[in-house]
């Protein structure tokens, strides 16, 4: 069994908590390896390196850590399949998807490579008689960053880029579930010229990630996960005076007007509702059609897309449209809310429990399940199931859809339909969700722009990022000079330069 390990100033070692948890193969069952769960000790053990290595790499000119990120992206195209391949073995998800999420990731590294550009401060000459005023953003110090098990690739490099190449030192604590990549990250960064103690990659779970939250070196804490831990994290953090931000869950409804092409509606919702088998957070899982008649034409569509998707292991190749979920406790979780959803009087038009599939018996996989019929009142609408299940909720009128999504407490994406300029515009000024898709179902802004959801999918103010990222991870000084020698009374200027 293969003892995975943390890095540490610039070395895999050993957990030494004796405390592990098993990571799994998602597609056949097994435990392929044991990931360590630091305490506390171990936890401030790396804080220990990170202050030692952060003032050398802060004082380093933006442009030299900039280089640092533009080799970093030559490794990672270097590398994609092995990454690729290593990301599916532990979380699941199809090679495409795998190297997506890596692409994703790599596309802020190379946001970041502006860094000299996007880290300069302002100047204001002749403030007043003699005086000039100049602001700059200085890295914070120490920061660190938790995150989920559906991007272990992109959502660990959407913080640690702009944390490094604003010149803190980060460490990162992975998901306990697909901790490999995190680990085959940090080795190639310094592969591209970090300096070893800047990027550290702690294992571990609540017991570590307490450890973040009171110590008294980590100046900032990014989280991406679930709404209860997120909530959790914002308020222990910034109760300890740390600068916080995090990410929470997401129930993302899509709107489809009765003027929306239908069949493009269709594809869509296959794509965002059933890909990386509904395990991503900006994945739909309420479709909202307008009208009775809108409701049955598309449902009409969906099945037969529905009953041709291909569910499967990684190493089936490209024929695969989604993996297996992560773990049996999230397989066991979906399946329970099905099961309330039929409790409850949903119609399960596409029935896909009992889901089997022959050789990988033992594997996490679930079959596709579409309802129709749900109300908001059922536990599949109020809660995010995070699997390949999509509610439809039927409404009667445009604003009946609109005041849906906006009563909803989740508010991470959400995206219409239609093919009338009005309404899109309409929806977009006034729902309450952090990323719009008009026609688009999956609304993932690029990376230079930012990545942030409303209402409970956000705790903080600032986006992940784009622009954001830079102001999370710097603190704004500001100097004001006054060098009167040069000023006689009555602000009259009388500068004599040296003979
Ligand atoms: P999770 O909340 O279970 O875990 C996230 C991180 O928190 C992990 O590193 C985990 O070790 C840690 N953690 C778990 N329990 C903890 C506890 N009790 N105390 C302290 N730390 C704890 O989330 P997950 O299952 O890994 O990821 C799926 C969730 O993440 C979904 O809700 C999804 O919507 C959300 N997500 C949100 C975004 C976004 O940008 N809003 C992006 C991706 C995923």
């Amino acid at each position: 069994m293969q003892e995975l390990t943390h890095y540490m100033n610039g070395a895999h070692v050993k957990g030494t908590s004796g405390r592990f948890s098993d990571v799994f193969n998602p597609a056949t069952g097994e435990v392929q390896a044991q990931c360590p769960l630091a305490n506390e000790a171990e936890m401030d053990q790396a804080v220990q390196y990170a202050m030692a290595a952060q003032p050398a790499w802060a004082a380093v000119n933006p442009q030299r850590r900039a280089r640092v990120m533009m080799k970093f992206v030559d490794l990672l195209n270097r590398d994609m399949d092995k990454l690729a391949e290593a990301l599916s073995r532990e979380h699941g998800k199809t090679l495409p998807d795998a190297a997506g999420d890596v692409q994703r990731g790599l596309e802020v590294v190379e946001y970041c490579i502006g860094a000299p550009e996007l880290l300069k401060g302002d100047y204001t000459d002749s403030a007043g008689p003699g005086i000039d005023m100049y602001s700059m953003r200085q890295p914070l110090g120490v920061s660190a960053g938790i995150t989920p098990f559906n991007f272990p690739a992109m959502i660990p490099m959407w913080m640690f880029a702009p944390a490094i190449v604003c010149g803190n030192a980060f460490i990162l604590k992975p998901s306990e579930r697909d901790p490999s990549v995190p680990l085959m990250l940090a080795e190639l960064l310094e592969e591209a010229g970090l300096p070893k103690g800047i990027i550290q990659v702690v294992n571990g779970d609540k017991e570590a990630v307490d450890a973040i939250l009171h110590h008294p070196v980590i100046q900032s804490v990014g989280f991406v996960g679930s709404t209860p831990i997120a909530e959790y994290i914002y308020g222990t953090g910034c109760s300890n005076g740390k600068r916080v931000q995090c990410f929470g869950g997401a129930k993302n409804h899509m709107i489809i007007m009765p003027d929306a092409d239908l069949d493009q509606a269709a594809d869509a919702l296959i794509g965002a509702g059933y890909g990386a088998a509904g395990e991503r957070c900006m994945a739909i899982s309420v479709a909202v059609p307008v009208g009775d008649e809108t409701a049955d034409r598309l449902i009409e569509k969906l099945i037969p897309r529905i009953e041709k998707l291909k569910v499967g292991p990684y190493t089936s190749g490209k024929d695969v449209d989604y993996g297996p979920v992560v773990t049996a406790a999230a397989k066991a979780n979906i399946e329970r809310l099905v099961q309330s959803g039929v409790d409850q009087g949903a119609t399960l038009v596409v029935d896909g429990r009992n889901f089997n599939l022959q050789g990988y018996e033992d594997g996490f996989f679930v079959g596709p399940h579409l309802f129709d019929n749900v109300t908001k009142d059922m536990d599949i609408y109020k809660q995010e199931i995070f699997g390949p299940v999509l509610s439809t909720v039927r409404a009667k009128t445009y604003e009946e859809a609109l005041g849906l999504a906006m009563d909803h407490e989740m508010g991470n994406g959400t995206a219409i339909f239609t093919r009338d300029g009005d309404a899109a515009r309409d929806f977009a000024n006034r729902i309450n969700v952090g990323m719009i898709g008009i026609n688009v179902p999956i609304p993932v802004p690029l990376a230079y722009h930012t990545f942030g959801g409303w209402k409970k999918s956000v705790f903080g103010d600032l986006n992940q990022h784009g622009p954001d990222a830079f102001k999370f991870y710097t603190r704004t000084k500001t100097v004001t000079s006054r060098w009167p020698s040069g000023i006689k009374e009555g602000g009259e200027f009388n500068f004599k330069p040296m003979e």
